[in-house]
């Protein structure tokens, strides 16, 4: 944070904000008679019309089968959809677009790089090292990859601000570690990861490094390139993009020395019932009909992102953040889990007097939208001890009466049980 009397120097404007919210129809909608405080954005977020008007346009004019046909109809189709793929180059700054394979999401972006980097590269004896603050997407595959090849899963600690501890992970990377997994951001905690570093760490003992973005696709500028990083995989429906597409991008020569992940039509060079040939990446790793519109729509929603600016966005979190972390450390009996000194997005807590779905029950009455649970990172709870946490998450459309809506909801829990 800059010492200028604006902190936020780049951040949106409350009648931007105000603007922008028009564009998101679901944001009109008042709850149990209330405004809608929809701050369940790490979970998934709204999408502007953009979107939802790029689909409906797609499949009113120009859908067909993409790749194989030559009919003009899929010619466009194909073109839209490779749109899509270019788009998410641009998005994460990478080289190049054929390293962009277009998937349903993070979830299946990690799946296969842990089965197929697994198959080629991990054996008995081998270890591959996660953090202990992945959620089960990027903790779960790897699980699997190593059940299947005798491998070892290594979990580098966090403490107890939810911060990975560096110097641990470092001692963790060994000559038997041959893939590094990490969360860019936690999903429960909000810490940010120090990504650059930890991908000098890895290389310097010549091991790749996974990016699970998830949750920084969505709340701060990302460039592969500067990252270093070898994968990175991201979901559509967290950057305001329809649910069922995302992307793993890798470096080409890591994604062209990788075996094919499903098999079907689309990856394949020839066939013959003695031995199949397979296409070159995106091809190979993209097996059946795709989601087509999906990836339509995911152009929409990364152009409807970058004309309100991916920083601004940030920054306009950021304050977000600042100002919910200050409100909701007024309320007695509550503890924020998750205080790493870099977060971003997210602000999870307990309170002592109402179980979280209790509190996020409540919170639902009067408008306000959030999750409570273990987000799918059972061990992040195990380590703070507590069996669930209430999750605010921020998005682009969120302003400072969502907040308050959310901290005059918690008093009305705490004149409750408390
Ligand atoms: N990783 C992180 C950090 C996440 O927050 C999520 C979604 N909650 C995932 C992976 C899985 O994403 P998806 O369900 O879109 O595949």
């Amino acid at each position: 944070m800059s010492s200028s009397a604006e902190p936020f120097p780049t951040r949106l404007s409350d009648l931007e904000v105000a603007r922008l919210r028009a564009d998101f129809p679901v944001l009109a909608q008042r709850p149990h008679g209330r405004p809608l405080a929809y701050l369940d954005n790490a979970n998934t977020t709204q999408k502007p019309r953009a979107v939802i008007d790029a689909e409906s346009h797609f499949y009113a004019t120009d859908y067909a089968g993409v790749h194989r046909a030559v009919y003009e109809l899929a010619e466009r189709a194909t073109r839209a959809y490779e749109a899509g793929r270019a788009a998410v180059r641009r998005f994460l700054h990478a080289p190049d677009a054929h390293e962009v394979i277009l998937l349903r999401g993070t979830t299946e972006a990690i799946n296969l790089v842990a089965s197929s980097f697994s198959r080629a590269h991990v054996g008995a004896g081998d270890e591959i090292l996660i953090t202990a603050m992945e959620h089960h997407s990027n903790l779960v595959p790897w699980q699997l990859a190593c059940e299947a090849r005798g491998a070892r899963l290594v979990v580098a600690p966090i403490d107890d601000s939810g911060a990975l501890l560096l110097d641990e992970f470092e001692r963790l990377v060994t000559d038997r570690t041959r893939i590094v997994a990490v969360a860019h951001v936690s999903n429960s905690l909000g810490s940010v990861n120090p990504v650059r570093e930890i991908v000098e760490i890895a290389h310097a003992r010549g091991v790749p490094v996974l990016v699970d973005g998830a949750q920084s696709a969505p709340h701060m500028p990302v460039d592969v390139q500067e990252l270093g990083c070898d994968f990175y995989a991201f979901s559509g429906h967290k950057v305001y993009g329809p649910s069922g597409i995302g992307a793993l991008w890798g470096r080409r020569e890591l994604l062209e020395a990788l075996p094919p992940w499903q098999g079907g039509g689309g990856m394949i060079e020839n066939v013959t019932f003695e031995k199949t040939t397979y296409a070159g990446i995106p091809a190979r790793f993209e097996a059946g009909t795709p989601n087509i519109a999906g990836a339509v729509g995911l152009a929409a929603a990364i152009e409807y992102v970058e004309a309100v600016g991916v920083e601004r966005i940030a920054a306009h979190e950021q304050q977000l953040l600042v100002h919910a972390t200050e409100a909701l450390r007024e309320i007695p009996g509550l503890t924020i889990i998750g205080t790493a000194p870099e977060k971003a997005g997210l602000v999870s807590f307990v309170l002592d007097c109402a179980h979280p779905h209790d509190i996020a029950t409540i919170l639902d009455r009067e408008g306000v939208a959030v999750r409570a649970g273990h987000h799918c990172t059972q061990p992040v709870m195990q380590h703070f001890g507590v069996p669930a946490t209430v999750r605010a998450s921020f998005g682009l459309y969120n302003t400072r009466e969502d907040v308050d809506a959310l901290v005059a909801g918690l008093r009305t829990v705490v004149e409750v049980f408390g």
